[in-house]
């Protein structure tokens, strides 16, 4: 029996275990997207105790604790945070097979120091521990600790980004803080606060200026050396419209009524078009997330608002939309290199076809499809994830592992990507199945660890 997350973790043949330690354990890092904030990165952020670094935003622990039966005033109510320190512990403690099992020990174990395993029993010694070793440990050490090179920030286009412009000007520090360019609010006619925020933007009056207004943002955010863009939504859409009948959709909203459903598809299609060939011609990646059911559950959602933990995959993307939006722009040489990310893994196989479709000489997989994302987030999704790419496409082109993440010990992540990509090559050439070539595989796996997203990104 292997001893319990060794250094061998995940890791069972000579090639896996060579690979890991001597090709991709000491890579440095580009997280690429994540919902980190620039604010908490220049000010350097301590954290007083380890359940504000764990459960303070992480809604994936919430929905494990309720899970496990745990009453929600241990998870986001007003208990004190050694008490929900200890519902949490006894949770994990039997969280078996949960990449959160892994997760969190790796990160006891990196950030930490602890090598044991945390439980309801071991509950007392991990807080003892954990919250004087935050003493030493800030937001920006963190970060550093992790090697990491580039984060790609998720920010709206009305932010002043302010934060990235300090950072930037700090020369204390030598990570890379870049914002990414993220319009939901913009695309989002359907929202009951949509002409609030179009105040946000400015004084907009028709489609035209709104376009004209969102290329003018994004043109300053690459100014401040954003590369890429980000769109979360249901179902990529696809439904082209005149020129007229996009202005008259929008002058229906700022009318105050609510567009009907082909409407907001025509207007989303039609914004999301101009977009795309900006994207393009500023050299900005194009990601796109879908295939999401947000706020599942009303009643947590009338308390603690989105990102609570209560949403899931759904089964509504269109392959068949997604690949004319795409379609549409590739038409005229204005597509962007694009990464696409479904939260459901049917759709991988699709995806994986779809992106092979639209690839050119401008790029090493210039369309790519996206880390295994959210609910896939674990061993069997990304062994799936990295599979199917391997088996319809081009995996030595990938652009591998991001955080999407809110904490600053998430970094973690990226070991857990690496052994797993190790463990799954080596097993290919122990079987066999690609020669023994270190040359070879020390580019392929250098590559998708490192390399692939420091060109992708244009980060060098
Ligand atoms: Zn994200």
């Amino acid at each position: 029996m292997k001893p319990f997350l060794d250094k061998d973790f995940l890791l069972s043949t000579e090639t896996a275990k060579h690979l890991y330690h001597d090709v991709a354990a000491d890579l440095p890092i580009i997280d690429y997207h994540c919902h980190l904030d620039p604010k908490e990165i220049y000010e350097d952020r301590r954290f007083e105790n380890i359940t504000r670094v764990w459960l303070g935003g992480d809604h994936y622990k919430w929905r494990l604790m309720r899970s496990a039966g745990v009453e929600e005033r241990y998870i986001t109510g007003d208990t004190s945070d050694r008490e929900k320190f200890q519902k949490w512990a006894e949770t994990l403690g039997l969280a078996i097979g949960n990449p959160l099992y892994h997760w969190s020990h790796l990160e006891l174990r990196r950030y930490f120091g602890y090598e044991g395993a945390l439980s309801g029993d071991t509950a007392e010694e991990v807080w003892q521990l954990c919250n004087e070793k935050l003493k030493e440990l800030s937001a920006r050490k963190l970060i550093e600790n992790s090697k990491v090179k580039a984060i790609c920030t998720t920010d709206d286009p009305a932010d002043t980004l302010e934060w990235h412009q300090k950072i930037a000007e700090d020369k204390s520090f030598g990570v890379k803080v870049l914002p990414s360019f993220r319009p939901d609010k913009a695309l989002g006619i359907e929202k009951e606060d949509y002409l609030t925020y179009l105040e946000r933007l400015g004084n907009i009056r028709s489609f035209a200026q709104l376009s004209e207004i969102l290329k003018e943002r994004l043109a300053f955010f690459v100014s401040l050396g954003c590369r890429v863009s980000d769109h979360g939504m249901e179902s990529v859409p696809f439904a082209p419209s005149t020129e007229s009948e996009v202005e008259s959709i929008f002058r229906k909203r700022l009318a105050g009524v609510i567009p009907t459903a082909d409407e907001q598809k025509k207007f989303k299609t039609a914004l999301l078009l101009e977009l795309g060939r900006e994207y393009h011609r500023l050299g900005v990646v194009m990601q796109l997330h879908f295939g999401v059911i947000r706020d599942n559950s009303h009643r947590v959602f009338r308390a603690l608002g989105p990102d609570a933990g209560i949403d899931s995959i759904g089964d509504q993307p269109s392959i068949k939309e997604l690949a004319a939006f795409l379609g549409a722009l590739d038409d005229t040489g204005e597509l962007p290199k694009t990464i696409l990310y479904s939260l459901n893994p049917n759709d991988n196989a699709a995806l994986v076809t779809v992106i092979g479709a639209f690839q050119t000489g401008e790029a090493v997989g210039k369309l790519q499809h996206g880390s295994a994302w959210w609910f896939n987030d674990h061993k069997q999704g990304m062994i799936d994830q990295l599979t199917t790419l391997a088996a319809d496409g081009y995996l030595a082109g990938f652009v591998g592992m991001l955080t999407d993440s809110r904490s600053f010990l998430s970094y973690a992540r990226h070991e857990y990507f690496r052994r797993i990509l190790c463990e799954l090559i080596g097993s290919w050439v122990e079987n066999g199945e690609y020669p023994d070539d270190e040359r070879a595989l020390r580019t392929i796996v250098e590559g998708i660890c490192y390399r692939n997203a420091e060109t992708y990104f244009s980060l060098a």
